[in-house]
């Protein structure tokens, strides 16, 4: 109720703006009618590398991919909860939510983090654990700084760019034992990165963990 509040609030000083062509919205929408009329029918479901299971609402094109640059390299952070109401609706369709112990996600080097200002992944899964009332929590840290995905034209050379990236923050590694983790990204790209993460927290906690994306690119298996 204080949250509606605060929403309302904030959209006389800020006006809300759809998340797909940033025109304005009413402060309750999650998108304007035209772009909601472009939504999918049916949400896809990929594979992170390792076999990890991925859903995402949208393919990484047209106004969904302008979506996530948007909330990615325009500091359009507003948009995260409006991405994460279309994120809520698929992770519910795709799993048992009552299996899901932990939500959590993908993290940025603190030099990327610093010059960003916020981690994108961290916002999308943050708002969706609110609305799904599951706890979300930053277990991983990313220790090595890696040259971005799709500057790496080989499988190979994706692979080895994200080896070994990442670890479990060391308190957290209690909590996760045996637990179902959901790891959160923007995109699902090559499925190196999400690929890397799941491994990193499966081998460390013995954990089932699934994960879920805004976007994913049509041609991960290429
Ligand atoms: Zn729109």
């Amino acid at each position: 109720m204080l949250y509606r509040i605060y929403k309302l609030f904030r959209s006389f000083f800020y006006p809300e703006r759809c998340p797909y062509c940033y025109k304005r919205i009413e402060y309750n929408k999650i998108a304007c009618d035209e772009c909601r009329g472009q939504f999918p029918k049916t949400y896809s479901i990929n594979y992170a590398k390792g076999g990890y299971i991925c859903c995402s609402p949208f393919f990484y094109q047209g106004i969904f991919a302008d979506a996530v640059k948007r909330l990615k390299f325009n500091q359009f952070t507003q948009s995260s909860e409006k991405l994460a109401a279309v994120l809520e609706d698929c992770v519910r369709k795709s799993y048992n939510i009552e299996e899901i112990d932990l939500i959590t996600f993908v993290p940025m080097h603190r030099k990327d983090y610093s010059d960003r200002g916020y981690n994108q992944a961290e916002l999308l899964a943050k708002d969706l654990a609110r609305k799904l009332k599951i706890t979300c929590e930053k277990t991983l840290i990313k220790h090595k700084r890696t040259a971005p995905q799709h500057e790496c034209l080989s499988s190979a050379k994706r692979r080895d760019n994200v080896k070994g990236a990442y670890k479990v923050i060391e308190k957290k590694k209690p909590k996760l034992k045996g637990k179902t983790i959901l790891v959160i990204d923007d995109i699902l790209t090559t499925g190196y990165t999400m690929g890397e993460c799941c491994k990193t927290l499966e081998k460390c906690s013995n954990s089932r963990v699934i994960c879920a994306t805004v976007c994913a690119k049509n041609d991960i298996y290429t």
